[in-house]
């Protein structure tokens, strides 16, 4: 099981993780995960990787 995150503080709204990843949306200008617990990562990590800011967290649980 994976859980992922943004923090709100680091996010500074581009949006670069949202082109990369469907499980990205944005909600008031910060990023928002759709889905946080995933059995599978799919694009999450492609999306941590553009992010410009580490505002995305990915930690494996269990
Ligand atoms: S890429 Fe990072 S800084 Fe940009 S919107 Fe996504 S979480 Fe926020």
């Amino acid at each position: 099981m994976f859980i992922v995150k943004v923090i709100p503080e680091k996010c500074i709204g581009c949006a670069a993780c949202t082109s990369v990843c469907d499980n990205f949306e944005m909600e008031d200008e910060k990023a928002k995960v759709k889905k946080e617990k995933l059995e599978q990562l799919t694009c999450e990590e492609d999306a941590r990787n553009v992010c410009p800011n580490e505002a995305i967290l990915i930690k494996r649980e269990g």
